[in-house]
């Protein structure tokens, strides 16, 4: 038997309903387990599988995803979203390689020091692929532990988030504690879900606060309310003479960072001067604006679509190409880019 509170009645549970077929349980080495980690974030398991797929076939251990050029990382992280992750992870690796002899660490803080990887996925890493006992805490755990316990107030709160990681490790086990693990995230993702929570199959629904007290929509509290911000941009679409569409690499931080995209202008002026500059054949035409989500602030695209410029009136280097799209180099593209290049073509052939 265990110490914890909870953790028998989750781990029977687990042996039960949890889930044990997920492609990177088998075979759960550390590298595994940690891509598979850096993908999960914000990104639910159904999405994820087919992207992990890809990504093992084509880097099956880290010193293959280290020697990779970062393009052909972001190229197969192209839809995914939340880029950083697959520019930490290639960063990461090199680290792996550099300076562990391309064996991933197994202490908390080594783990942690990695790019990209914070405390909770340093956890749940290091107990799904060596049982180490290390709490973790990510949304759904959260969400399941604030209910459980009744704990009032914003999760992202600095004092609130501390007091959940002491529950985190109080409840985890030191046996078995990669079931326990994975069967927490489970029970986030599968019974403890965020709206109509399925307390009547909860191993928890005994003990649990919120189910007791019948405020499972209150907790865990929401964010306290902030106005979202709303950003514009003008996106320059020059397609050639060739039916190639000219893209220009972000620089390596912030959004899209090393990501491919049109040239971006702040007015229709802007990008008219631009096209102008390129020489294009017709003059520029707006298209339908284009709304992407970002975490903090929505974002409105107009595009602006020129076609008909010579390919020499852009000279193809480091930061800039053509973009053939029948035969797409690999590089990473922002979803907005893929989508506004499919209307632009469409467009064009109509
Ligand atoms: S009983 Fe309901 S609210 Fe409580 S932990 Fe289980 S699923 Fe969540």
């Amino acid at each position: 038997m265990t110490q914890s509170p909870i953790a028998d009645r989750v781990l029977t549970w687990f042996d039960s309903a949890g889930r044990k077929h997920l492609p990177w349980q088998q075979n759960p080495t550390p590298y595994r387990v940690w891509v598979s980690e850096i993908m999960l974030q914000q990104t639910q398991v159904g999405t994820v599988i087919p992207f992990y797929e890809r990504f093992m076939a084509r880097f099956p251990d880290v010193h293959a995803l280290a020697a990779a050029p970062v393009d052909e990382v972001l190229h197969l992280w192209t839809g995914l979203g939340y880029y950083a992750r697959a520019r930490n992870l290639h960063r990461a690796a090199n680290v792996v390689v550099s300076e562990h002899q391309g064996h991933f660490p197994v202490t908390l803080e080594a783990v942690q020091a990695l790019p990209g990887i914070g405390r909770s996925t340093a956890g749940a890493i290091l107990a799904l692929s060596q049982s180490l006992r290390h709490p973790i805490l990510d949304g759904n755990v959260k969400r399941v532990l604030a209910r459980h316990f009744g704990i009032e107030g914003f999760p992202g709160d600095k004092q609130i988030e501390e007091q959940l990681w002491r529950m985190s490790d109080a409840c985890t086990p030191a046996a078995r504690v990669g079931h326990y693990t994975q069967a927490m995230m489970d029970l986030g993702a599968m019974i403890c879900v965020r709206s109509r929570p399925l307390c009547i199959a909860c191993p928890l629904a005994a003990t649990c606060v919120a189910r007791m007290s019948g405020r499972q929509s209150e907790l865990p509290s929401p964010r306290p309310k902030k106005m979202r911000r709303h950003r514009f941009a003008y996106a320059l679409i020059l397609i050639s003479t060739a039916g190639a569409v000219w893209l220009e690499r972000r620089p390596p931080s912030g959004i899209w960072g090393g990501l491919w995209t049109f040239p971006q202008f702040e007015t229709f002026e802007q990008a008219c001067e631009r096209a102008v500059a390129a020489a294009a054949q017709s003059s520029p035409t707006q298209l339908a604006p284009y709304h992407h989500a970002f975490t903090h602030f929505d974002l409105t695209i107009h595009p602006v679509l020129v076609t008909g410029v010579t390919p020499q009136n852009g000279i193809a280097d480091a930061g800039h190409l053509w973009y053939q799209p029948d035969e797409p180099p690999k590089i990473g593209l922002a979803k907005p880019v893929v989508d506004l290049m499919q209307l632009a073509i469409t467009t064009c052939s109509v």
